[in-house]
């Protein structure tokens, strides 16, 4: 909704804007090559999801 910038405070806009924040990425290891990983993606180094090959990586 927009309003008139003078007409919320400093301190009103600050506190809105706390809950802006960066997310942490978690990594697990992978359960099929051991390297880390986000949970509940395909493996970028082995293409494997839930222990089948999903994805075909090009090894070079
Ligand atoms: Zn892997």
């Amino acid at each position: 909704m927009p309003v008139p910038a003078r007409k919320s405070s400093r301190m009103r806009s600050r506190k809105r804007r706390t809950h802006y924040k960066f997310k942490v990425v978690q990594y697990i290891k992978c359960p099929n090559c051991g390297a880390p990983m986000e949970p509940h993606r395909v493996c970028k180094n082995c293409g494997y999801y839930a222990g089948k090959p999903v994805v075909i990586v090009k090894t070079r």
